[in-house]
């Protein structure tokens, strides 16, 4: 064994859901999804370093983040030396650092592009060289958000939200984003509910499925994508998720409100299971005067509010 002492630090973006919509059921117990997704410049680091000893270690400054093998982070490295033993014996063990910014358990695929930035950092740190699919591949055998989270930017996703199809990419779109630090919203708590309600709506051929997933792509939110027209964006925003995570919790419900009545706001939407709460906004001086009248309408603490805009990219190495 040899002392390998070279280390990446890795940029993670968060994403927003512009669109989610729930069309059938699955046989693995997951869901036929349609959801087209942004990256957004709110981004954790990631530092993935080679060790000495033939472990795995993970670091975070974030209490509310386990740094045991439940951390999608070290199910990635976990991941990677399974599948490249040689390169894991030859190298030695991985120590992961997170510093988060994103908030947790909110509908922004925090531990999804913690796990992604892990996959291309280990790639690079025991230059396999794999491409951009193989690593996708491989992030899908750990979660269905973690192949957008690789290559970021724009896209619409089907399936369980593992296959891709990237959009034109939108920059520079202002997002005021809020979300109550203290409340968590479980996705399979999001999900279930959901069935339970409206699983007698669901598709249930093959063929209509496509179809359907064929009617978003070429529907009014992908055109006003491809026109790079934030305001109609703004207003074909969908979550089906809205239905059982709003009556549930009114807090969600009331930010909705209030976002949707600030000048400069063209639409406001719960982003994947919630309870993070976005708002597309004309323009930045417009975003910081909406995140400043929102922290003075709800004075508390618990409310964490940051503006933010949309992103080309996904994983980046930092420079
Ligand atoms: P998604 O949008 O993909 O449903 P999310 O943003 O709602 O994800 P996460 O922030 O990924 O949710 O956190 C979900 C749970 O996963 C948390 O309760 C947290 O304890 C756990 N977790 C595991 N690894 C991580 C990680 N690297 N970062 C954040 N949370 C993690």
């Amino acid at each position: 064994m040899f002392l390998n002492m070279r280390s990446y630090s890795l940029i993670a973006p968060a994403k927003i859901n512009l669109y989610l919509e729930i069309i059938g059921d699955r046989p693995d117990g997951y869901h036929e999804l349609v959801m087209i997704l942004q990256s957004i410049d709110l981004a954790d680091k990631i530092s993935v370093r080679a060790i000495s000893d033939e472990t795995i270690r993970v670091h975070c400054n974030h209490p509310q983040v386990p740094t045991d093998k439940t951390n999608l982070v070290y199910r990635a490295a976990e991941l990677m030396a399974t599948q490249f033993p040689e390169a894991w014996a030859k190298h030695g063990g991985v120590e992961i650092t997170l510093e988060k910014n994103i908030p947790v358990a909110a509908g922004l695929a925090g531990g999804s592009t913690n796990a992604a930035a892990v996959l291309v950092g280990i790639d690079l740190l025991w230059n396999l060289g794999l491409t951009q699919t193989e690593i996708e591949e491989l992030g899908a055998t750990l979660g269905s958000d973690i192949p957008f989270c690789v290559a970021g930017g724009t896209a619409i996703a089907t399936g369980r939200g593992e296959q891709l199809a990237p959009l034109p990419n939108l920059d520079h779109i202002y997002i005021v984003l809020a979300k109550y630090r203290s409340l968590e919203i479980s996705t399979p708590w999001a999900y279930k509910t959901y069935r339970q309600e409206f699983g007698h709506t669901y598709i249930k051929t093959t063929e209509d499925l496509a179809a359907r997933a064929a009617a978003v792509h070429s529907g009014g939110i992908v055109k006003a994508i491809v026109h790079k027209d934030a305001a109609e964006i703004a207003q074909k925003l969908h979550n089906d998720l809205e239905r059982v995570v709003l009556p549930a919790h009114p807090q969600v419900m009331q930010l909705r409100e209030l976002f949707a009545t600030q000048p400069g706001v063209l639409g406001t939407m719960m982003s994947g299971s919630g309870p993070s709460v976005f708002a597309i906004i004309e323009s930045e001086p417009q975003a910081q005067a909406v995140k400043q009248y929102i922290r003075e309408a709800i004075p508390n603490e618990d409310l964490e509010l940051f503006v933010t805009r949309t992103i080309t990219h996904g994983i980046q190495i930092a420079s």
